[in-house]
């Protein structure tokens, strides 16, 4: 679904990515760890083409991704992202944040956007929510519309960068049960996350990177407890 070769970014001299490689089949979970400045949200934004690349390989769906050559609007809408800060438009309403992308990214008709977000803001559990104003929501609530948001272009990938981490705790368990849900269904999921309850039940395989490079790669149960590396032991010390 997603392949990542030898992909390389740097920022000024400063060398963010080195040399990632990294397949994630259809329906995988993959969670991403790693120290803070790591170059984990670097990497998310390398694969839907928020950051470009400066080597190397970005393949999804089969189809090798240029930003010469591709109409990046598109590529976005096929590899939705949810972010830390949930980014909603705070002057629109929860079902406006819905159908905004569709309707002037993708071009549907208003009538079929707000058919498809309203079973969207069923499915994360806000259709008493619709015509709300983001303001007015819960931290949980709004990084519950900013999924169904992403889910409104029909992504094939769904990337999380860290979307539990700015919410009290008592809102992280209802973000987590509607990734969950969207793991189940068989979406092919990237999270970088600190939630190691999450990434034991829920991801296929985890990933470890240190200083832009992947250092380790495992089944969350086995690279948790009991990695192969000095450098993946000492961040796992520092975070369990
Ligand atoms: P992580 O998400 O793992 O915390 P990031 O990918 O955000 O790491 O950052 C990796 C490194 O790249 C950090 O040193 C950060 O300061 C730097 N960096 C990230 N984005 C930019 C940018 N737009 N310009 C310059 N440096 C950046
Ligand atoms: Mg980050």
């Amino acid at each position: 679904m997603i392949k990542v070769e030898k992909l390389n970014k740097s920022f000024g001299n400063l060398h963010v990515l080195k040399d990632i490689d990294m397949t994630v089949k259809d329906s995988e979970v993959v969670c991403l760890i790693g120290a803070s400045g790591s170059g984990k949200s670097t990497l998310l934004r390398c694969l839907n083409y928020l950051e470009f690349k400066d080597s190397g390989l970005v393949i999804i769906g089969g189809e090798q991704i240029e930003k010469e050559t591709h109409d990046l609007n598109k590529v976005r809408a096929r590899v939705g992202m949810v972010f830390q800060h949930f980014n909603l438009f705070p002057h629109k309403t929860v079902i406006e944040n819905v159908i905004e992308a569709p309707i002037y990214v993708k071009k549907i008709s208003k009538e079929k956007a707000i058919i498809e977000a309203k079973a969207l803001l069923k499915k994360v559990g806000l259709s008493d929510k619709e015509n709300v104003y983001p303001s007015k929501l819960s931290g949980g609530q709004k990084q519950r519309v900013a999924i169904a948001r992403a889910l409104a272009m029909k992504p094939e990938i769904m990337l999380f960068d860290e979307p539990t981490s700015a919410l009290d705790p008592e809102l992280v368990g209802e973000v987590l049960a509607t990734m969950k849900e969207l793991a189940e269904e068989g979406m092919t999921m990237i999270v970088v996350t600190h939630e190691m309850g999450f990434a034991r039940e829920v991801a296929d395989w985890a990933v470890y990177m240190h200083e832009g490079r992947i250092v380790e790669v495992g089944h969350p149960k086995e690279l948790f407890s009991n990695p192969k590396e000095k450098r993946t032991k000492n961040f796992l010390d520092s975070v369990l």
